[in-house]
């Protein structure tokens, strides 16, 4: 069952006269109800506006987008505010997302008292369940967010995000700017509340490793576009597309036996400006494969084989 689906979805920047950048431009996809869905591109592709362009931070170029079948656009008032509720975002700075001269139990209430959840003594004990409910105690409520480590400032975030009861969360590199030993706690944080609260997330990351293993199906991003998209065993057993397999080979291999198939690509040069992108397919200029069609040519973005979307010529 689809919860939230995206049609031709783009998200252009205007940086000056006839000059733009396509952060997200022209993305197909669909997110199904309790997965969790992994994004991942590297710095500049756009995955963190396609998130918050998902859930409704700044608004779409062009597009379609469906929430539980609904068109976002057609939404009543009411509707509308039902979704905004249902949506929430958990930042990847967990420094800069909360106000610094909020009291962290207002912080986590924020949500609350903009939907009129709850008030005096109700609102109170919501905010001491939610400190409990992500590791952190009651009496924290009335400090500020300076007096906390980055860990439980992350989970503040994700505290306050949970306040209004959401059914789907854009995480946006959550662990990122984690120490290494905290990163593991918070993930698991995350997966234990999408479980108990039937969640489904959308899990940014700008590598494949951080999301293989909590990830239902991941898309691989790069300048504005999505390369592929499948599940996650699919993807690391049978990448299809050029740009997964130098991502994939990049990935330290626990086993180094099993690594003997694979070798590592090394992706020449930068990725393009994303203000000025390749004509055709987007990769063709460090890809090692392109030929003239990759140059001529957007590449179709289709299911290629059962689950598995990909778009690139070889597949044609
Ligand atoms: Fe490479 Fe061409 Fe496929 Fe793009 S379309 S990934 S340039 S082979
Ligand atoms: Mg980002």
């Amino acid at each position: 069952e689809k919860l939230l689906e995206v049609y031709n979805l783009k998200k252009h920047f205007k940086v000056g006269p006839e000059q733009y950048v396509k952060s997200v431009d022209d993305i197909s996809f669909f997110i199904k109800k309790g997965e969790t869905f992994g994004l991942v591109g590297e710095s500049g592709s756009g995955k963190s506006t396609l998130g918050k362009t998902i859930v409704g931070l700044q608004g779409s170029t062009d597009g379609r987008m469906m929430y539980e079948g609904l068109d976002l656009h057609e939404l009543d008032k009411q509707k509308s505010r039902q979704f905004n509720r249902e949506m929430q975002m958990i930042f990847q700075d967990p420094h800069s997302s909360l106000n610094p001269r909020m009291r962290v139990g207002d912080i986590i209430a924020e949500g609350i008292d903009a939907h009129k959840l709850a008030k005096g003594k109700e609102r109170k004990d919501r905010i001491y369940q939610l400190l409990e409910r992500v590791g952190l105690s009651p009496d924290h409520a009335k400090r500020f967010p300076h007096e906390f480590s980055g860990g439980q400032r992350q989970r503040i975030g994700i505290a306050r995000a949970l306040a209004v009861k959401p059914k789907f969360i854009v995480a946006d590199e959550p662990i990122s700017a984690l120490d290494v030993s905290i990163q593991a706690q918070i993930i698991n944080l995350l997966e234990d509340l999408k479980e108990e609260e039937n969640l489904t997330f959308l899990f940014i990351a700008h590598d494949l490793g951080m999301v293989k293993h909590i990830s239902d199906r991941i898309a691989v991003m790069y300048l504005g576009k999505i390369m592929e998209l499948t599940t996650s065993a699919k993807l690391f057993a049978e990448p299809l597309h050029p740009y997964t397999q130098a991502l994939l080979s990049a990935i330290p291999m626990p086993n180094p036996r099993s690594a003997g198939k694979r070798e590592r690509i090394v992706l020449a040069g930068d990725p393009p400006s994303p203000m000025d992108p390749p004509s055709g397919c987007r990769f063709r200029t460090r890809c090692a494969f392109a030929t003239d069609v990759c140059a001529a040519k957007v590449p179709e973005w289709k299911e290629v084989r059962e689950d598995h979307w990909a778009a690139c010529h070889l597949y044609d």
